[in-house]
């Protein structure tokens, strides 16, 4: 196998597909060479030679194990494997001769920098060794042909430092200690102070000090300079920052990084030299302008180093900037630049991470990779490139993560803006939001009517929050994890939410204060009214008003990138929407339907909960009846709110699913309010909620199972739907309900309730003499339906696959119970290797999925079938139900951009 590939002088044996072999960026330096540009040459010895050399320290380390070693034996170090170390010299020899200097040569060295470079990008990987050759003897050479002995001297301690830190394993520290002593000593401030003699003087005393703390010389000769770096880059692969890093990014252990070795240049041979780091596009925003920074005079990572200011590539990139810039001060070295980044931008038709060196004028690029970008920059350039011309729709689809787009649909704190953070939560549901503090959800709701902006502070949320929830611009509870209550409902409204802030402290007197955290020397206390802004992407809690900046979806391209989605995607996107202004949201972000209303939301309401407690409580049919007729208007009235918003598109609503004692008061004063309403005893009224209450709610008399034994609600439910159906078509909207049935396990539930449905519907349609076209359905969440999807299918328009339910009953985890799902994803034990409530499990809920869409279409080859709850917005489960044939998915208004992205990109990896 050949062991290494060479490159320079407009030619190079690898290119840019031979990544896995020669590294990222040996595989780009070989494909600059081939584009003709100026790279320095050299060579790249393969990640197949690093896993010769892992194998045999893995050889060496099993012959040792167990055996008594005694303490301070020096280890020896692995040798490069056979007949690499003349091959690496027979390499030199073919780059001495190209460059027509010598290794070692002490009157005109070659120098070169060891570089390491894996397959995938990896920082923690090992640093690079610059101006290696450098000895006593070729310093004075240096020195000589450069005529500038301070450069010469510069290089050489540069070098010793590198060497020092990177290959001996001396800690940085330690030498620079001696360099900032030496500057106190003179009485100078900066490294650009000293002198030629200086620097002559300390890298002697580095030299003393490496050995003093090693125990060994540094290495005069230069093949042992190259050959200790070569080996330091394999032996690198394994070191414990490395390990880490791959563990956390899923890098596979087996890859091995390659070694680059390659001529100098030098940045830092005077005023017409320079280094700089250039982007082919504007990484933050992915505005088409290049955009980068530069040094004079200067090397390696001078730039990233922070120790002086980096100047503008050009006035574009920086018009706040009054430092010239590289077009001011080199401006033929910049044109070439120039157009260098625009070749290579057309060549690898991606925006472009690049670095180079200007030596005397003459410019050198010695890097190129594919630029990291925000979501903002990789929307705004891929649309970019479409309309260029550079690349395909398709492509531009590909490239834009669609799980990552949740970031540009919500206002986000603006970036410098001048903030105090004073507790840090779990990031629950992203966006950022500032209000003025309550503590509960009256209190949110009052002010939210007087139209101040508030956020709602609990230590958890219940499902009777939910009003001050939906009127307040962010939730921060003190408990919960990310499948909390809070961050459950927050994320479904698209409202901002920290959860699990455990430093927050509540007191009783309506404030709260952050647990051993003082500012300015006195305890934080926030009180009821006093604003404050939460961020829910990072978790930060923040005194005050924090700018924040809206999102911008026709400016960011996103639009566009949606629509070129569309066409390509075979699942249609639908909201979980319960209001008209969360369907308008909806509608806004491209949904063509609603795929979940739930009406109990609308039970919540502070006018109607006395008539849902008065319905519930009643004991005898007639005041039962006198109660559903004081919710009817009210429900109609939301039906027609919701078909008005969706105007030629489905609305799926649920009829009332949660268990009734949901709905009841659980404080004492509230209940004897309710006593007193409906004329009977606290006491009956307390036997009634002891009645209702169950063990295990999330399994008892809730869904469908009410619907049987209490048929009256769905009725009313049933009646309000048709009723606003018709008065919608009325006003000539084309309005399309589709009623669904829950929580159904037994066909023969769905089978009655379906008749109820249509019996009440026929006797609406016979009073007002008009019709309306509508579905009945069921959302399938229990095993039991997939089991027997064929059955209730005989009695099904359509499905809707309920999955946060079937979760819960196919892994028997209540949601709400199941803290064991953190420990469940360590990587150490591995039990799930995802929150199935998050992403859905393939393997089994996902295999009832499967099970339930062929059994219900074996009766109905056209059963439109559907997903909704949580999973219908994450991008691995729509790829998932892409593939089992679903019609449609359902997901919070604010995830249906990422939706239907991720429907396309699902199509895309189909195809593969
Ligand atoms: P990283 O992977 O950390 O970016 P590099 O191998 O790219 O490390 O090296 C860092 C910097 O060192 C480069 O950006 C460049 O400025 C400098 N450098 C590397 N090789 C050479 C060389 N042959 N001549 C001049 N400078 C070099
Ligand atoms: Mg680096
Ligand atoms: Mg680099």
């Amino acid at each position: 196998m050949k062991r290494i590939y060479s490159f320079g002088g407009g030619k190079a044996e690898g290119s840019a597909d031979d990544k896995a072999l020669l590294g990222g960026k040996g595989a780009n330096l070989a494909e600059m060479c081939s584009l003709g540009l100026p790279v320095p040459p050299g060579f790249t010895i393969t990640t197949g030679v690093c896993l010769e050399y892992l194998e045999a320290e893995a050889e060496k380390a099993k012959g040792t194990r167990g055996r008594w070693v005694p303490p301070g034996t020096p280890v020896e170090p692995t040798p490069l494997p056979e007949g690499l170390p003349a091959q690496i010299d027979a390499a030199m020899t073919a780059l001495e001769a190209e460059l027509g200097k010598g290794f070692g040569d002490a009157s005109d060295p070659l120098l070169v920098s060891v570089r390491s470079g894996a397959a995938i990008s990896m920082p923690g990987m090992m640093d690079t060794v610059l101006n290696l050759g450098l000895n006593d003897a070729t310093v004075a050479g240096l020195a000589a042909k450069s005529g500038d002995e301070r450069f010469a001297w510069d290089s050489y301690r540069r070098f010793v430092q590198m060497y020092a830190d990177v290959v001996l394993g001396l800690h940085r520290a330690q030498l620079d200690r001696i360099v900032s002593e030496h500057r106190a000593s003179k009485g100078v401030e900066h490294d650009t102070d000293l002198e030629a003699a200086d620097w002559k003087h300390l890298v002697a005393a580095m030299k003393a000090r490496i050995e003093s703390s090693l125990g060994f010389t540094f290495p005069e000769e230069p093949r042992d300079q190259l050959m200790g770096a070569v080996r330091a880059v394999f032996a690198s692969w394994n070191t414990s920052r490395a390990r880490f890093y791959r563990r956390q990014n899923n890098i596979a252990d087996d890859l091995g990084t390659a070694v680059n070795v390659q001529a100098m240049v030098f940045g830092n041979m005077g005023a017409d030299c320079a280094t700089g780091v250039a982007f082919t596009r504007d990484p933050k925003d992915g505005r088409r302008l290049f955009f980068g920074e530069f040094l004079v005079n200067a090397q390696g990572e001078d730039v990233v180093a922070g120790l002086r200011t980096p100047q503008p590539i050009n006035r574009e990139a920086d018009p706040d900037s009054t430092l010239p810039t590289l077009q001011d001060l080199m401006p033929e070295a910049y044109r070439e630049l120039h157009t260098v980044h625009r070749r290579l931008e057309a060549h690898y038709r991606d925006m472009q991470d690049i670095e180079f060196t200007i030596e005397n004028g003459r410019l050198w690029m010695l890097q190129t990779r594919r630029g990291k970008r925000t979501i903002a920059a990789a929307v705004r350039i891929a649309v970019d490139m479409v309309e260029e011309g550079l690349i395909s729709k398709e492509e531009a689809i590909r490239r834009v993560d669609p799980g990552r787009l949740d970031q540009l649909l919500h206002p986000t704190v603006a970036p410098g803006a001048a903030r105090t953070v004073i507790a840090k939560g779990l990031p629950a549901s992203p966006g950022a939001a500032t209000g003025r503090v309550v503590f509960t959800a009256e209190e949110a709701v009052k002010r939210a009517d007087r139209g101040e902006d508030v956020i709602l502070v609990r230590e958890e949320t219940s499902p009777e929050d939910i009003q001050g929830m939906s009127v307040a611009q962010g939730i921060l509870t003190q408990r919960g994890g990310q499948t909390s209550h809070a961050a459950v409902v927050a994320r479904g409204m698209g409202r901002c939410c920290v959860v699990g802030c455990s430093e927050l402290a509540l007191h009783r007197d309506g404030s709260f204060s952050i647990r051993e955290r003082l500012i300015e020397g006195r305890e934080i206390r926030v009180r009821e009214g006093d604003l404050i802004t939460l961020d829910g992407s990072s978790g930060e809690v923040m005194l005050g008003d924090v700018e924040r900046s809206k999102p911008d979806l026709e400016g960011s391209g996103l639009s566009t990138l949606l629509e070129w989605a569309d066409l390509l995607a075979r699942l249609g996107v639908r909201a979980n929407a319960d209001t008209p202004e969360d369907a308008a949201v909806a509608r806004g972000f491209g949904a063509v339907g609603i795929g979940l209303c739930r009406t109990e939301h609308m039970f919540f309401d502070a006018e109607r909960i006395g008539a849902v407690r008065e319905m519930i409580l009643s004991d005898d049919d007639a005041s039962r009846a006198r109660a559903l007729d004081k919710l009817f208007p009210m429900q109609r009235a939301d039906f027609l709110g919701i078909f008005r918003a969706m105007d030629g598109c489905p609305v799926t609503i649920r009829l009332l699913d949660p268990p009734l004692h949901e709905f009841l008061p659980h404080k004492a004063d509230e209940r004897a309010q309710l006593a007193e309403t409906m004329g009977v005893s606290l006491a009956a009224i307390d036997r009634r909620v002891e009645d209702l209450h169950e063990f295990n709610p999330m399994m008892g008399h809730r869904g469908c199972r009410l619907g049987v034994t209490n048929p009256e609600i769905y009725r009313m439910q049933a009646r309000a739907i048709i009723e606003a159906a018709l008065d919608a078509a009325l006003e000539g909207i084309d309005v399309r309900p589709e009623i669904m049935i829950p929580l159904v396990g037994v066909a023969r539930e769905l089978e009655l309730l379906r008749g109820v449905v249509i019996s009440e519907a026929d006797a609406v349609f016979a009073r007002r003499e008009a019709t309306v076209e509508y579905l009945v359905g069921t959302m399938i969440e229990l095993p039991r339906a997939c089991l027997t999807a064929d059955r209730i299918a005989e009695h099904a328009d359509f499905f809707s696959f309920g999955t946060n339910d079937l979760t819960q009953t196919t892994f028997g985890y209540s949601r709400d119970d199941a803290r064991f799902l953190a420990p469940y994803q360590d990587p150490d034990i591995a039990v799930l290797p995802q929150d199935p409530f998050v992403s859905i499990d393939a393997e089994g809920v996902g295999a009832l999925v499967a099970m339930g869409v062929a059994r219900g279409r074996s009766v109905k080859s056209k059963l439109k079938v559907g997903i909704c709850g949580e999973h219908g917005g994450d991008p691995a489960s729509i790829a998932f139900v892409d593939g089992v044939g679903l019609d449609y998915v359902s997901c919070s208004p604010y995830r249906v951009p990422i939706a239907r992205l991720a429907a396309a990109t699902a199509v895309l990896e189909a195809a593969g």
